[in-house]
């Protein structure tokens, strides 16, 4: 299979966070990585190790015991969508509906009248943890009709998230009482896992857009999918680690796909917290280092921060500072913010364009116009926790955060190059 098929099959594979960190992980299983298991002590022979938490995979390739430093990449595996409130279903005006919180800063109007699937995690009151996946048109968000709202063109569409986002996802029942809602509710879901509803302890589902990844244009040159951010960026880092090859025998190669990032990080598993700190260290002290040694190796380490970045979009040009202005198909993006919104240092920018030099790539560069507030990304936070260099770049895009998204097909085969530079680096 060519890369860009094996992403949009990676794309299609991964409806939720969980399936995401599921699909990483079995991938990662697949090309010898072997899990590593957080409530044992770790005593680390030279391989391949993953370890996933959640919604977040750490993967790891340790060629010897004696470690210097570690080449990391980062990325993150959540993407903005719309995710079910605890007691979700509910009957209203005869209609069967879900109650829905929306997850990051979604692009909400892209979610309206779009066929969509559930998918997530369900826990038993046994602890088991089961992947669920409704992969059929189960539930809408359905528009208002403009006869309803003659001014939305000029006004534009204002979407209270509380009251005008929850799908339909059938017809009630003679009753229409949502007793009878939230039951068949859970008939539906534990069949979908295979479980009957007694035993139902938890439920955590988001719902996603049924169309599959493809591409599109003229000559097939784009890639239009839901959560390319920042999937694409986990696909490119997966594919470097698994070929990347040996670099110096002392030098750890990392990739670390986080949850959470689109709500900020700060979590048990987010780039935020103490995981990918706890998993280093661990990973340091059962090769044999002591504490110094693995701060000293820790200083001599690089994360470079994977995230999706803003193309210049034709009809809204004007929103690009005039002089950083990347364009799709035109390259990996190296990010600045002096703000510390992105975590680029001038030693992790010489060294993102010593690794595309090596790898025969282009990179452009990004800054937000000074009158426009700037997004960010997990560097940030694994700079300031890890206390290392962070450089901050993505292959660039269009419609980020929409539940339908856009990028170029050239770009991938560049971010992963780049990224394999830079794990041999
Ligand atoms: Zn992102």
């Amino acid at each position: 299979m060519d890369t860009v098929a094996d992403l949009l099959a990676f794309l299609d594979a991964s409806p939720s966070p969980s399936h995401a960190a599921r699909e990483l992980a079995r991938r990662l299983a697949a090309a010898g990585f072997q899990a590593l298991d957080p409530s044992a002590t770790w005593d680390i022979a030279p391989g391949r190790y993953v370890l996933r938490r959640g919604a977040t995979v750490i993967g790891a390739v340790i060629p010897s015991r004696r470690i210097r430093r570690f080449a990391l990449i980062g990325a993150h595996t959540d993407s903005p969508h719309l995710r079910l409130k605890p007691r979700a279903a509910y009957a209203c005006e005869q209609c069967l509906q879900l109650g829905v919180e929306v997850y990051g800063s979604a692009l909400t109007h892209t979610w309206v009248d779009r066929d969509l699937g559930l998918a997530g995690e369900v826990w038993t009151r046994d602890g088991l943890c089961l992947p669920v996946r409704i992969g059929r048109p189960l539930a809408r968000v359905a528009s208002l009709a403009i006869h309803l709202d003659r001014r939305v063109n000029d006004d534009g569409l204002k979407l209270n998230p509380q009251l005008h986002l929850a799908p339909l996802w059938g017809l009630a029942s003679n009753s229409g009482n949502s007793t009878d809602a939230g039951e068949e509710f859970a008939a539906l879901i534990a069949a979908a896992a295979g479980i009957t509803p007694a035993e139902i302890g938890a439920l955590d589902l988001s719902l996603y857009d049924l169309t599959p990844a493809t591409r599109g244009g003229a000559r097939e040159e784009f890639i239009f999918s839901g959560r390319l951010d920042n999937l694409a960026s986990c696909f490119a880092g997966l594919s470097a680690l698994i070929a990347a090859g040996a670099a110096e025998p002392d030098v750890v190669q990392v990739l670390a796909c986080f949850d959470h990032e689109e709500v900020g990080s700060e979590s048990a598993e987010g780039a935020d917290g103490s995981l990918l700190g706890q998993v280093l260290e661990r990973l340091a002290l059962g090769c044999g280092l002591d504490r110094s040694a693995y701060l000293a190796a820790l200083s001599a380490s690089r994360m470079l921060s994977a995230d999706m970045a803003h193309a210049v979009h034709p009809n809204w040009a004007d929103r690009h500072e005039p002089r950083h202005r990347p364009r799709l198909g035109g390259g990996i993006v190296l990010k600045t913010n002096h703000n510390h919104r992105y975590a680029t240092d001038g030693a992790g920018a010489a060294h993102a364009h010593t690794c595309a030099r090596r790898a025969g790539i282009a990179l452009q560069d990004f800054v937000a116009r000074t009158d426009l507030g700037c997004g960010s990304t997990i560097g940030p936070a694994v700079a300031a926790n890890l206390g290392i260099s962070c450089v901050d770049l993505g292959a660039p895009m269009l419609s980020m955060h929409s539940a339908r998204e856009c990028a170029a097909v050239s770009d991938q085969a560049d971010y992963a190059a780049l990224m394999r530079e830079h794990l041999r680096a």
